[in-house]
C-alpha cells in the first residue's frame, strides 16, 4: 500500500425512482425558503413541473442554462437571484446546468440542490467552469459543490440513446482517469472500479430499451461513483484533450467518448495497475480496445472528424494540450499526442 491523502466531500446524496418528491423536505433542511430553479431551454418543461410541486417556495425559473457556462448567461443568471431574493438554487439537468448553478454559488455563496439528469458528475465535484471569449476557464472551490444532490433515475427515461451513451462513456473516463491519477487513493480507486463496471453493464441495454428503470438505476449509480473520483482525484492527459477540444466547439460528452480510447491506448503501459482495473471491471482483456468496443457497440460516433473536428486544428490542439507540463502517468509529449489525436480523428481501434 502506498502513501495516500483522502479528503472526503461533504455532499448529502438522497438515491432512487421517486426520491425527486423529497425536494420540499430537502429544501426545508437546507432551510431555504425561496428556490431559484435552473435549467437549459430544452428542460424548461420539467422545472415547470417542479415550480408547480414547490408553490410558494419556488422564487422563480431561470431556463437558459448552456454548454460550458458563458459568462454573460452566468451574469444574468446571478442577477436574477438576486433580483428575486433566492436563498437557494435548484439544479435540474446535466453538467451545463448544474454548472450555472455553481456560478451562482461562487459569487453568491448561495447552496446549490442539484437533480441530475444525465451521468457527467458535475453535480459531486467542487469544479467549476466558466467561458468569457471563447476561452474556458475552469476552478475549484468547495463553495460550488452542492449540499444536496437527488438522483431519480425516472428524470433520466427521456436522456435520447446518443446522449445516454456519450454521457455514461463521459463517467467512465472520469474512473479510469481517477485510477491512474498522482493523487489517487483506494478509496476512490474502488468507488472508480465499480462506476466503471456499473456504467459498461447498464448502458448497453440503456441504449436499447431507454425507459429500462433498472438499467437507468444502474448508470445513475455509476455516474454517482464516477462524480466522486472526478471531484477527488486529479485528472490527466484525457480530460486536458477533451477540455482543450471543447474550446474548439466540439460537443463535451462525444469527445469525451472518443478520446478515451486513445488516452488509455497512449498511457497504458505507463499506467499498467489501472489498465488490470478497468479490465476486471469490464471483464475483457485490452482494456483501451476493449473500451472501443464497448462503445462501438453502444452506436457512439468513433471519429473526431465525425463531430465537427477539421483536420487542421489536430497539430494546434497537440501544441496546446502539450505546451505546458500537469501530471499524466507517461510524459506528456507533442509527438505522441499528435499520433492519439490522429488515431482518435480518423477513429482506428487503438492497437493492442
Ligand atoms: P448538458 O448538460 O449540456 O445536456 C445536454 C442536453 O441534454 C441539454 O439540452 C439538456 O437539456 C439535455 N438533457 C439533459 N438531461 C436530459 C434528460 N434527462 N432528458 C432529456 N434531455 C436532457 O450535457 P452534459 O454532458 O451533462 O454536461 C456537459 C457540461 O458539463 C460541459 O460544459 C462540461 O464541461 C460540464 N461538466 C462539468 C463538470 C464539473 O465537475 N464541473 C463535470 C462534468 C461535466
Amino acid at each position: 500500500m502506498q502513501p495516500f491523502l483522502y479528503n472526503g466531500l461533504p455532499s448529502r446524496v438522497i438515491f432512487g425512482a421517486g426520491s425527486i418528491a423529497q425536494l420540499p423536505a430537502e429544501l426545508d433542511r437546507l432551510g431555504a425558503k425561496r428556490a431559484l430553479l435552473l435549467s437549459t431551454p430544452e428542460q424548461k418543461n420539467s422545472i415547470d413541473e417542479v415550480a408547480k410541486a414547490l408553490g410558494a417556495r419556488c422564487a422563480g425559473t431561470y431556463d437558459k442554462a448552456a454548454m460550458h457556462v458563458p459568462l454573460e448567461v452566468a451574469e444574468d443568471a446571478r442577477r436574477v437571484a438576486r433580483e428575486l431574493g433566492a436563498d437557494c438554487c435548484v439544479t435540474v439537468g446535466g453538467g451545463s446546468t448544474t454548472g450555472l448553478g455553481k456560478a451562482i454559488a461562487l459569487t453568491s455563496t448561495l447552496p446549490i440542490l442539484a437533480v441530475p439528469t444525465t451521468y457527467a458528475g458535475s453535480e459531486m465535484t467542487p469544479i467549476y467552469g466558466l467561458t468569457e471569449g471563447g476561452l474556458k476557464k475552469t476552478g475549484r472551490d468547495v463553495r460550488v459543490l452542492p449540499k444536496t444532490v437527488i438522483y431519480d433515475p425516472l428524470l433520466t427515461l427521456s436522456l435520447p440513446a446518443a446522449l445516454s451513451a456519450a454521457s455514461g462513456m463521459n463517467a467512465i473516463a472520469h474512473c479510469v482517469e481517477a485510477l491512474y491519477a498522482h493523487d489517487g487513493n483506494p478509496i476512490i480507486s474502488l468507488m472508480a472500479e465499480e462506476g466503471i463496471r456499473a456504467l459498461s453493464k447498464a448502458l448497453p441495454t440503456v441504449v436499447k430499451e431507454l425507459e429500462n428503470l433498472e438499467a437507468r438505476s444502474d448508470a445513475l449509480y455509476g455516474a454517482w461513483l464516477a462524480g466522486v473520483a472526478l471531484g477527488a482525484a486529479g485528472m490527466a492527459l484525457h480530460h486536458k484533450l477533451c477540455h482543450v477540444l471543447g474550446g474548439f466547439g466540439l460537443p463535451h460528452a462525444e469527445t469525451h467518448s472518443i478520446v478515451l480510447p486513445h488516452a488509455m491506448r497512449y498511457n497504458r503501459d505507463a499506467a499498467a495497475d489501472a489498465m488490470r482495473r478497468v479490465e476486471k471491471s469490464l471483464e475483457k482483456k485490452d482494456a483501451p480496445g476493449a473500451v472501443w468496443d464497448l462503445e462501438k457497440g453502444l452506436g457512439i460516433p468513433l471519429r473526431l472528424s465525425d463531430i465537427g473536428m477539421k483536420e487542421a486544428d489536430i497539430e494546434r490542439a497537440a501544441r496546446i494540450a502539450t505546451e505546458a507540463p500537469y501530471p499524466n502517468p507517461r510524459k506528456v509529449e507533442y509527438g505522441p499526442v499528435l499520433g492519439l489525436l490522429k488515431d482518435a480523428y480518423e477513429g482506428r481501434r487503438p492497437a493492442a
